[in-house]
């Protein structure tokens, strides 16, 4: 076990699972006595499963846990970023002098995690659902003809989005006579292009409505019938979503953010490798969530205002990280606001921007 103090003096209980004192299967959650505040008639540590965080309901005691064995990367980054902490403060005179390290903060301040909420059942069903028909919906989207269209005229390969995981679902594949409860489950989902999330909390998934599109729509016309009163939403999510990314371990050491679905699909179909670019699909960036091995994060976000705003508040954010941070700018212009967009109108030299950004992570 390790305690981590944070510099708001929270305090985080690292534990492996065999330091759990007799735990019991609840379902979602394990109940144990509290090692940490000693003996108990009661089971009084509760830890969800599936994200690893846990509570001790002793009033006296209110311990925070995290079993690093549930939540790995999480448990990773905070141990690294607690070691890199210590080496700093407690080897000061051993460590040469390096020109860099003055710009740096000698602690390096772990972030917390908020304890997720309870998830309704209706989306834990939705969630294991998709996750039991994963790979029928990608076999799927290499026999729609339509959602190929679509990713066509995206400038998208089919190759490049079954490579990355993409599926679809028809609504003939939830009309069989063997689907009916995940065709209850799913109706939301019907006609929609199916990307794979990830998150410490394992495979989420998001989906895009190619609801009344028809070859030869664009996009700005789609997304407008899609605003309308009763359409369905353009984007839906499950619980727990993620980022649209390889596994969080297999990341390589730069990597590089960017907004949408499409974009990400964009920079892989420029040849981009898949372990280097990260879609944020308006999930949250988590500095925590990235594993050790990241150092470098390069921002490729939309070119608009948003955009902007949010690539100088997480430049801040992954600086304050201890991560190195640079800012990949995509100029808006009248072929549009993101990568998917520039490479549709103008093709590979769109994005000059994203390859220069990282050939300078590499010579830096
Ligand atoms: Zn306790």
């Amino acid at each position: 076990m390790i305690t981590i103090t944070t510099p708001q003096g929270k305090q985080v209980e690292i534990v492996l699972e065999h330091e759990l004192c007799q735990p019991m299967d609840m379902g979602e959650h394990v109940r144990a006595y509290c090692h940490l505040h000693g003996s108990d008639h009661q089971r009084s540590l509760s830890i969800n499963k599936m994200t690893g965080w846990g509570h001790c309901f002793n009033a006296a005691c209110q311990a925070t846990v995290l079993v690093a064995e549930w939540n790995r990367p999480v448990a990773q980054r905070l141990l690294h970023l607690y070691y890199q902490g210590l080496t700093s403060t407690a080897l000061p005179s051993y460590q040469p002098p390096h020109p860099q390290s003055w710009h740096k903060p000698s602690i390096v301040q772990p972030l917390l995690l908020p304890l997720p909420k309870a998830i309704p059942a209706w989306q834990q069903e939705e969630l294991h659902t998709l996750q039991a028909l994963d790979r029928q919906m990608r076999w799927a989207l290499a026999q729609s003809r339509r959602a190929q269209m679509y990713l066509h005229e995206r400038s998208i390969p089919l190759k490049t989005a079954l490579e990355a995981g993409v599926g679809y679902v028809p609504l003939a594949l939830l009309e069989r006579q063997e689907m009916r409860k995940e065709h209850e489950v799913l109706r939301r989902w019907v006609d929609r292009l199916i990307f794979p999330l990830n998150s410490p909390f394992g495979r989420g998934y998001i989906g895009r409505s190619l609801w009344h599109w028809k070859p030869g729509m664009n996009e700005t016309i789609h997304k407008a019938l899609l605003e309308r009163p009763g359409s369905p939403k353009r984007w839906i999510k499950t619980n727990p979503a993620g980022w649209f990314g390889v596994e969080l371990e297999q990341l390589l050491d730069t990597i590089m953010l960017v907004e949408g679905a499409f974009d990400r699909l964009t920079l892989l179909a420029a040849g981009l490798p898949a372990s280097q670019i990260v879609a944020l699909v308006g999930t949250a960036l988590q500095v925590e969530w990235l594993p050790a091995q990241v150092k470098t994060v390069v921002l490729a976000l939309d070119g608009d205002d948003g955009g902007k705003e949010a690539s100088g508040r997480l430049a801040d954010q992954i600086a304050q990280a201890g991560l190195r941070v640079q800012v990949c700018p995509l100029r808006q212009t009248t072929w549009g606001k993101d990568w998917n967009e520039l490479w549709q109108h103008l093709g590979k030299q769109s994005l000059t921007p994203v390859f220069e950004a990282l050939s300078e992570t590499r010579s830096a």
